[in-house]
């Protein structure tokens, strides 16, 4: 085997390795996200900044709305996935939103 084969060899070698890498750090830091999307609790009306937000689980409930399509699901804070019931907001860290629900701050999607 020359040189060059060697060197091509080591080269090879390097990238499967880091491609192994790559797909593994991938993978690693996407379950925790996933995992904790799924696992959040439920936020609930009673809450004291639900309720200061008039909150609902129910958006044809919610009094004060501008537009009655407007829902968790089409707000620009929501990061549930498409299809989910609840997802995350960034304005109840630590919960989950219902899809169908509404607050005061309901921002929407331009
Ligand atoms: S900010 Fe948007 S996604 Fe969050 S609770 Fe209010 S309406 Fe729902």
């Amino acid at each position: 085997m020359s040189q060059h084969d060697q060197n091509d060899e080591g080269r090879r070698r390097f990238l499967k390795v880091a491609a192994g890498g790559v797909a593994a750090a991938t993978v690693l830091g996407t379950l925790p996200r996933m995992a904790l999307a799924q696992d959040l609790p439920h936020l609930s009306p009673s809450d004291p900044t639900a309720s200061a937000l008039k909150y609902t689980e129910d958006s044809s409930k919610a009094v004060g709305k501008k537009d009655p399509k407007d829902a968790c699901f089409n707000c620009n804070f929501y990061q549930g996935t498409a299809g989910a019931a609840w997802g995350p907001c960034p304005l109840f860290p630590g919960k989950a939103v219902s899809s169908k629900g509404w607050c005061v701050s309901h921002a929407v999607m331009i």
